[in-house]
């Protein structure tokens, strides 16, 4: 089976969740098929092999989940990326916009030192917003990405190109249109 059909295979959409029109790309079916899980993970890595890479930067809460299991197999440590008020120490806080609105999203002051080679990782990149307000944050504590990287990307809502407009290297698995 090729890494699309195993990807394909595991990931589940719902339709009109969470409102009518979305299709939700649901991906706790491939957490819990042990296989795509792996197949994943090993992927998501495969860029990183040989690299000594600091740390994961995971954007709460499938990218802990994600980030996590690259960390291990990195050997790197793992940053926490929260939503606002989560967090019990001194932070550093980015507003991001959302489909309506905006939000915050915040990062421990001490988590990355200047010059730390970091990957950044979510479950899915949509229109790239959340994903940048995650870079301004890694940057802004003198964070150097080396990729931003996601098992799913919905080319249509351009997030991939915000990014690389940013000068960050994007690697995603799967792309749905
Ligand atoms: P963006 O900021 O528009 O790129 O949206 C990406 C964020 O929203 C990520 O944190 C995703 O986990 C979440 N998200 C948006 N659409 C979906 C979806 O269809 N499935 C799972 N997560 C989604």
């Amino acid at each position: 089976q090729t890494l699309e059909q195993t990807l394909r295979a595991a990931i589940r959409t719902i339709p009109d969740y969470p409102k009518p029109g979305i299709q939700f790309r649901d991906i706790t079916t491939l957490l819990g098929d042990a296989r795509a899980f792996r197949r994943s993970v090993d992927e998501l890595v495969h860029p990183y092999a040989g690299m000594k890479v600091d740390k994961i930067a995971g954007i709460e809460a499938r990218g802990f989940i994600l980030g996590g299991a690259m960390a291990h197999q990195l050997s790197s440590g793992f940053i926490p990326i929260r939503k606002k008020g989560k967090l019990p120490h001194e932070t550093v806080r980015v507003a991001y916009s959302l489909e309506y609105g905006i939000d915050e999203m915040e990062m421990h002051r001490d988590a990355v030192k200047e010059g730390e080679k970091v990957i950044l990782v979510d479950d899915l990149i949509a229109t790239g917003g959340t994903a940048e307000g995650a870079v301004k944050l890694l940057r802004q504590m003198g964070a150097q990405i080396v990729a931003a990287c996601f098992v799913i990307d919905l080319p249509d809502l351009g997030g991939r190109a915000k990014l690389e407009a940013l000068g960050v290297e994007v690697n995603t698995l799967i792309a749905y249109e």
